[in-house]
């Protein structure tokens, strides 16, 4: 499985990273599945608006990227993404893309400009526009385009090798110094780790043209064979109804979400609760929603520890495997997320399965969700003076002195804990503001 990873000349943005989530799900889904997945996500590393901060920065263009990549590896392990297996730069791949171009150009698809570029010759590769549907793209004979990014749905050659021009890194080449385009980067380092045929490329919708037309457009013109077996796209995040982009600048990251107090796991919660082939529009408000929904598991998680050191319950025969199925049955249905977040909540709630038998059921499914359910073990370690404080107030209650356990309460509420009271004894829980969590 290939994945366009992040041009690293800034933070990701909120949207970036919910197309890393849907991704991620499907890799996680697989595996479910019992496949074996090998997973490799590229960072672009050189480029336009890279090579433009460095200019600015008066750095080198690795001065930029290495901060970025950091920051977005951070950013993965925050919301609990999967690593890939491979995270190839562009800058370690040159004569890879060196490579692939001169075959295009010994087949003939490929041609020098005046200025020594290297461009793609649409008009000799017959199936150009098979991805995104041929009728959907106007093609312009003979026009090009020298830049990565071009004017929506007008098909053009497109730029292979870019000749260097002042100041800006260059790699050597047959055309002279350059650099590569940014589809071409796709196509090689694909094609090395995973095979001239691969089976899964994804990629946000915005990918799907003109960047995988041209990644396929280049592959199958250079091997003669199929390129990707599956392409996967997942939808746009919107802000205020209008896709979210670091150029429109209606952007957030994930520091903006944590300075706003909200778990970064509350937006990979978000981002589970719609379709990844539906647009899904952010709000703080639902970003609110899903950052209590995901302490309320953690929490519903604690309790069943609790209740399932206790309880003599068994669980109805056939009922696991009767969730089973249905989350099985979601997940398969084209990764139907937020059916699979549903039948958890069913679990949660099913007054026929022992608690110990939900907390396993549900950290089955979190296998796929991967909202690091564990961690309510973490949180329901109580420290021991809010116990004996706890121990202090059901003495009280006991003898009937209510207004003292009450005062109780109140002194484990003001170090971070609630208490509920449950037929199993008092049920203790640190609650949402308390300052120093455990790591998740
Ligand atoms: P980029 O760093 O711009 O190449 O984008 C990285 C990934 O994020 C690509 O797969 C894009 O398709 C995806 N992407 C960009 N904007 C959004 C958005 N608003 N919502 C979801 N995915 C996006
Ligand atoms: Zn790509």
């Amino acid at each position: 499985m290939y994945t366009c990873g992040p041009t690293v000349y800034d933070t990701a943005h909120i949207g970036n990273l919910r197309t890393y989530i849907f991704e991620d799900i499907l890799r996680r889904t697989l595996e479910f599945l019992g496949y074996h997945v090998k997973h490799v996500m590229n960072i672009t590393d050189v480029e336009d608006k890279i090579i433009k901060k460095a200019k600015a920065n008066k750095q080198n263009i690795w001065q930029v990227t290495k901060p970025y990549t950091r920051e977005f590896l951070h950013d993965i392990q925050e919301l609990n993404i999967k690593p890939a297996h491979v995270y190839p730069t562009a800058t370690a791949h040159v004569p890879e893309m060196v490579k692939l171009i001169r075959e295009l150009e010994e087949k003939g698809l490929a041609y020098e400009g005046k200025d020594n570029s290297v461009y793609f010759d649409i008009s000799k590769f017959k199936p150009y526009g098979k991805l995104v549907g041929i009728k959907k793209i106007k093609v312009k004979d003979g026009a090009r385009v020298d830049s990565d990014e071009y004017e929506k749905n007008e098909a053009r050659d497109f730029v292979l090798w870019k000749t260097k021009k002042k100041n800006e890194p260059g790699w050597k080449s047959p055309w002279g110094e350059g650099r590569p385009g940014w589809h071409i980067e796709c196509s090689a380092m694909s094609m090395k780790y995973l095979g001239k045929t691969f089976d899964i490329h994804t990629g946000g919708v915005d990918n799907v043209f003109p960047h995988h037309e041209n990644e396929i457009a280049q592959s199958e013109a250079a091997t003669g064979q199929k390129f990707v077996n599956y392409w996967v796209h997942g939808e746009h995040l919107l802000v205020g109804n209008e896709r979210m982009g670091k150029s429109l600048g209606n952007f957030y990251t994930l520091r903006d979400i944590e300075k706003h107090g909200f778990l970064p796991l509350a937006f990979r919660y978000l981002a589970l609760n719609a379709h990844y082939r539906s647009k899904l529009n952010f709000t703080w408000r639902s970003l609110g929603g899903a950052d209590s929904a995901v302490w309320n598991l953690w929490r519903e998680l604690g309790r069943m520890k609790f209740v399932g050191e206790k309880e003599a319950l068994q669980t109805k025969k056939g009922k696991l495997n009767e969730h089973r199925k249905s989350f099985r049955a979601a997940i398969e249905d084209d990764l139907d997320t937020p059916k699979a977040l549903s039948v958890l909540r069913r679990v949660i709630t099913d007054m026929e399965i022992t608690a110990n038998d939900k907390r396993s059921l549900v950290f089955e499914m979190d296998d796929v969700l991967g909202l690091s359910l564990q961690y309510a073990d973490k949180l329901s370690k109580v420290p021991l003076h809010v116990k004996t404080l706890v121990a202090g107030r059901e003495l009280m209650r006991r003898n009937q002195q209510f207004v003292k356990a009450d005062s109780f309460r109140n002194k484990i509420k003001s170090l971070g804990y609630d208490v509920e009271d449950t037929s199993y004894g008092p049920f203790v829980w640190p609650n949402r503001k308390l300052k120093s969590h455990p790591k998740i």
